[in-house]
């Protein structure tokens, strides 16, 4: 009948093993699904500063109005931002 011989850390780490596996897993979790949020994020970002500070930006024939290179339309050696513009200067 010696109570105080039986090991008290046993059952506390019996407790702890499982709970300390179960927060690396929600940890782990956490960090993928963080990590494919911040892809989504950054894919989907509307600033996109430094794309669009290597991005050469032309001027459109029509309004003045500056755009990026991939996204202006060109007629010839011409710059527009819009088919409307283009149109109108063309015609
Ligand atoms: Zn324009």
């Amino acid at each position: 009948m010696r109570r105080d011989a039986v090991p008290k850390e046993a059952p506390v780490s019996m407790r702890i093993v499982p709970l300390l596996a179960l927060a690396i897993l929600i940890w782990l979790v956490y960090r993928i699904w963080r990590n494919s949020r911040h892809d989504n994020t950054r894919r989907r970002a509307p600033g996109q500063k430094t794309t669009e500070q290597v991005e050469r930006m032309v001027r459109c024939a029509k309004c003045g109005l500056h755009i990026p290179q991939h996204e202006a339309l060109r007629a010839g050696e011409r710059f527009y931002c819009s088919p409307a513009h283009r149109d109108s200067d063309e015609a």
